[in-house]
């Protein structure tokens, strides 16, 4: 039997003040506040929030490739976010290796397949049509498949070259034909985003929807495309992704304006923007969306209870007796910060969010 423990005192987002005991890996309890009995007690006095652990759906963990690339524990529990989700890093010829690597983590981490076989060995992985090598991405998904969640297409003129919208066929043939969604990166044109939103469907996502380019989700005048809406109907799925390039406070705050929310807030966090921003970690991120007007309650749902809903791990976004534990503890601190987004624009906030521990797959951890 190993030995328990208690956090006491902890608020959960719809304000209520719990004991959480864990044994065995597990979340053994759930009481009113003050009424937890274990071996070890960690009392949070009432100011510290607790949530299950945070999942980030849009990440870069496979520490070779530049520039998009870091350390699974770097951008994970060590920041709050118990579980990743590699955003395509590599394809059919890495992913064995990016999951061999991260068996040695303690975050859990999970995979989108780039649909180009090199992944982001090259970052223009998709302006040659021959890397689209679809026998061998079938195969990575029989060997691999409880570990890949869905297929990566980043459709951007940069990575597809003159291929236009060509890519983005196959990686719709290649879902059609594995069973598997696709997250889809906008960025620059073309192809133009009409012809990126008109291939999505059901459950597919898109990632970097806030982004500020030309060639936006959003008209001049802050208003959503028509075939944005067709296709949120249709049950597609908007992510953040914010990275170097592609969040934008003007286009955020169009997106609140318009009433066109997140499903799921992630960074598409690496080196480089972790250590020199405008990422950083993923309170730094949820702070930005408290900023733009959300509840903590909507800010949270959208790296819990969202994107384990879009998973279909529902345990990934619930705090349940008998679940793995998995939780992160956090605050939201009365702070005068300056947020700057991947434009250089800058807005004054007076709330930022601090994670103060995490619980990884059982174990506490002070952060
Ligand atoms: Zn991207
Ligand atoms: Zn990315």
């Amino acid at each position: 039997m190993s030995q328990s423990v208690i956090l006491q005192n902890v608020k959960t987002t719809d304000e209520r003040s719990i004991d959480i005991k864990i044994e065995n890996h597990r979340i053994a309890d759930i009481v009113p506040a003050g009424q937890g009995q274990g071996d070890k007690v960690v009392d949070f006095e009432h100011k510290v929030y607790v949530s299950s652990g945070w999942v980030d759906l849009h990440v870069h963990a496979f520490p070779e490739f530049e520039p998009y690339g870091d350390e699974a524990d770097e951008i994970g529990y060590k920041t709050g976010v118990t579980t990743i989700v590699d955003a395509g890093s590599t394809g059919a010829d890495r992913l064995a290796d990016l999951i061999d690597m991260n068996q040695k983590a303690k975050t859990n981490v999970l995979a989108f397949l780039n649909i180009s076989r090199i992944g982001l060995q090259r970052i223009d992985e998709l302006s040659d049509l021959s890397l689209l090598d679809g026998e061998k991405l079938k195969k990575c998904v029989a060997e691999f498949g409880e570990h890949i969640v869905g297929l990566k297409a980043r459709i951007s003129k940069s990575v597809v070259g003159g291929n236009g919208i060509q890519p983005l066929k196959k990686a719709r043939q290649f879902s059609n034909e594995t069973g598997l969604p696709l997250m889809v990166h906008i960025g620059s044109g073309p192809p133009h985003i009409n012809e990126v939103l008109d291939l999505l469907e059901e459950n597919d996502v898109i990632t970097h929807y806030l982004n500020g380019k030309a060639n936006s989700v959003f008209d001049e005048n802050g208003e959503p495309l028509p075939e944005l809406l067709e296709a949120i109907q249709r049950g597609v799925q908007l992510d953040v992704g914010h990275g170097n390039a592609s969040f934008s406070f003007v286009t955020a705050e169009f997106a609140k304006k318009a009433g066109i929310p997140f499903n799921s807030i992630s960074t598409d966090i690496y080196r480089k923007n972790r250590l020199n921003g405008p990422v950083f970690n993923m309170a730094n991120v949820l702070s930005k969306f408290l900023y733009l007007g959300y509840s903590l309650k909507e800010v949270i749902d959208g790296v819990t209870r969202n994107p384990a809903k879009w998973l279909k791990r529902p345990e990934l976004g619930r705090i349940a007796k008998g679940d793995t534990a998995n939780l992160t503890l956090f605050t939201v601190e009365e702070k005068e910060t300056v947020f700057r987004d991947s434009e250089g624009e800058e807005r004054k906030a007076d709330q930022l969010m601090m994670v103060k521990g995490v619980v990884i797959n059982g174990e506490y951890i002070e952060c």
